[in-house]
């Protein structure tokens, strides 16, 4: 019985251990077009990504984790869901994923995919910033590269100062 996540039910609890124990998109990609670093000082939490962009969608992404096992986990799902994807269609699923976590009405018929297995992090605001540090760090690095075609961000990306 693993009762380090006693918030979320048994179901949920065993998709986010398979992500952290075997995190998905964790692996070399040459060349990236955008990369980002991001760090969530609150937890240790630390995450790196890495994307490979044509045609105005991301053809492919890497996403290393170390930190908690909710910060992992949740990189390794969003991990799962990038490729293919638009910049748009990556900043609706953030969007969709922020509400679930502060438990705000979200938009309808987003898939969220695995992430729906977190959804019991909102009742612990502190671990809300483990389950976004991946995607304030993504979100950082598109909008760098949208706005003025930046490899990367100015500076690497923190929870900080996250709501
Ligand atoms: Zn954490």
């Amino acid at each position: 019985m693993d009762s380090r996540f006693p918030e979320l039910d048994a179901l949920y609890r065993d998709v986010v251990l398979d992500h952290y124990r075997a995190p998905r998109g964790r692996k070399a990609l040459a060349d990236p077009d955008v990369e980002n670093h991001g760090m969530n000082p609150v937890c240790g939490d630390e995450v790196r990504v890495a994307l490979k962009l044509k045609d105005g969608q991301i053809a492919d992404a890497a996403v290393w984790s170390r930190g908690c096992a909710i910060s992992v986990a949740s990189g390794s799902m969003l991990a799962e869901l990038l490729v293919g994807k638009t910049s748009a269609q990556v900043k609706r699923l953030h969007e969709a994923f922020r509400s679930m976590m502060h438990d705000r009405p979200g938009e309808e018929g987003i898939d969220l995919g695995d992430l729906e297995a977190l959804e019991g992090v909102k009742k612990l605001p502190v671990r809300v910033k483990c389950a976004l540090l991946a995607w304030t760090t993504l979100a950082d690095a598109l909008r760098a590269w949208e706005e003025n075609g930046a490899h990367r961000p100015a500076a690497p990306s923190t929870t900080e100062h996250l709501e």
